[in-house]
């Protein structure tokens, strides 16, 4: 059952925001270009990943089944993702003396790991480019068919003036063809083409190309662009709900997925474009090429002179979702602390509400407390204000554990609920090892207790016993003159 909801995000495509819609509900069909396997993944890249995870929880909570598509891409992406030049993989293959795809199996197991490690759900289908040669090659020779894209020493190019002539491209990024065609110049290495806007949807392989598949034009490889237009049409269909991706993303390489896909079936691809906008590190983007790149190890290490201590995984997630998806976000320890501070102060109250008793009546409207969080979210995810109004709860939850406050006990099974799906399901939050221990620390000081009796009515034999057993599991006691301590060794 879909839950009644308000959701409006902003579409990219029609640059405001809309009411969210399934075009076949309960099914949601979502397409997220996934990264170029030749690196480890930065905080960055991570940044969007979390962030349409957080989209994607947000539906399922609402009830959708959602088709989650993430690509991997292992071939065909060039160096200054241009459409000339060596392909990034091979290249890294190159410098690491290794075979390409022993470079696409580190990087992609590595990518895997940083997923796991922020609580990112697995993608529904994870499609790579390599996979779908064939799939490529035949939305090619359809473009060729319907007159789009032509033929050039074995090499095919989509022709953007013809397309233009019957759709706009452009009508994505907002670009104008015309100032396009006068910014751009005829590089080196390009002169195939018959316009310079035009991009490549084969290559022809050069002999010191390693990465090549049969084709009716050459021995190539697939063009950047092509892969998430042969897989999302593969995956989801010729138009789907929703296509995420970095904002650098947005011109050239979705600008191009969907002229490709609008000339191939005459629909539309995606009905929603959204667009996660970049990490930054001192207004600077973080990206391998600036040199400025920081790790989840780095952070969960503490490794890097930009932080004084290292954050669990759980907080650096946090500390990503605190602010909106569409917002810049520059990286400091500063807003890593405030972020592993309220990181806290849910975790606290959600163990709150589990151990709260409930009274005759609630001193807050609980309903309207619940209700405000919906709407932050039905905002186009609006999470600084979501998190803003789960501080709500925590004050309000503070004010019962002092005794100046009460909640029912139908409003606190309902807090319960929707606290923990806020906190865990939505925002994908893993408590810290900490709750647990602090249950167990309770046990431990319980048994010290009842071994402190046992050896004040001479009963050793049980004291030894407790003893043994709390050694045997990790702690380590101090016998005082009063009073036992304990440690964990
Ligand atoms: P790539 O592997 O370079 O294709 O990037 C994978 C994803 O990470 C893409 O969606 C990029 O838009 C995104 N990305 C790259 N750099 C950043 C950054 N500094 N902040 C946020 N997202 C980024
Ligand atoms: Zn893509």
């Amino acid at each position: 059952m879909i839950l009644p909801n308000h959701l409006h995000l902003y579409n990219s495509l029609s640059r405001q925001k809309e009411k969210f819609t399934a075009l076949h509900a309960p099914f949601v069909g979502m397409y997220v270009c996934g990264p170029t396997v030749y690196n480890y993944v930065h905080l960055g890249n991570c940044r969007t990943f979390v962030n349409f995870d957080l989209i994607r929880r947000y539906l399922l909570h609402l009830g959708y089944q959602v088709r989650f598509v993430r690509n991997i891409t292992d071939a065909g992406h060039l160096e200054n993702d241009a459409d000339h030049g060596e392909d990034k993989i091979a290249q890294k293959a190159r410098l690491e003396k290794l075979e390409p795809m022993e470079i696409v199996q580190k990087y992609t197991l590595h990518f895997h790991d940083m997923m796991r490690t922020l609580n990112v759900l697995a993608p529904s289908i994870e499609p790579t480019a390599t996979g779908h040669i064939v799939e490529q090659i035949q939305m090619t020779q359809d473009l060729i068919d319907k007159g789009f894209a032509y033929v050039v020493n074995g090499s095919v190019y989509f022709d953007v003036k013809k397309y233009h002539a019957s759709y706009d491209y452009g009508v994505l990024s907002g670009r104008n063809i015309e100032e396009l065609q006068e910014g751009s110049r005829q590089l080196e290495g390009q002169e195939e083409k018959r316009d310079a806007l035009d991009f490549a949807l084969w290559k022809k392989a050069s002999p010191r190309h390693i990465m090549h598949w049969a084709s009716p034009w050459s021995e190539g490889f697939p063009g950047w662009h092509l892969e998430c237009s042969a897989m999302s049409t593969k995956y989801l269909g010729d138009t789907f709900d929703i296509h995420g991706g970095g904002l650098d993303l947005k011109f050239p390489h979705h600008e191009c997925e969907i002229a490709q896909c609008l000339a191939h079936s005459g629909q539309s691809q995606a009905k929603f474009w959204l667009h996660a906008n970049l990490l930054t590190v001192n207004g600077y983007k973080m990206s391998k090429s600036l040199g400025n790149t920081l790790s989840v190890e780095d952070i969960l290490e503490g490794n890097t002179d930009l932080l004084h201590r290292a954050y669990t995984a759980s907080v650096l997630r946090f500390f990503m979702l605190c602010t909106h998806y569409r917002s810049v976000m520059d990286f400091s320890s500063t807003a890593l602390d405030m972020a592993e501070k309220n990181f806290q102060k849910l975790q606290d109250t959600y163990e709150a509400l589990l151990d709260i008793a409930p009274t005759e009546s609630s001193s807050q409207n609980v309903q309207e407390l619940v209700a405000q969080c919906y709407q932050a979210l039905d905002d186009d995810l609006n999470t600084p204000l979501f998190v803003a109004r789960l501080l709500e709860i925590v004050k309000f939850v503070n004010v019962i554990k002092q005794g100046k406050g009460g909640i029912s006990e139908k409003d606190l099974l309902f807090l319960q609920e929707k606290f923990k799906a806020f906190t865990r399901d939505i925002l994908g939050l893993v408590w810290q090892e900490k709750a647990q221990n602090s249950k167990a620390d309770e046990f431990i000081d319980l048994l010290l207790d009842i071994r402190q009796d046992a050896k004040a009515n001479k009963n050793f034999a049980l004291s030894d016993i407790i003893r043994q057993t709390l050694v045997e599991k990790g702690v380590i006691i101090q016998d005082g003159k009063e009073k036992s301590t304990w440690k964990w060794a």
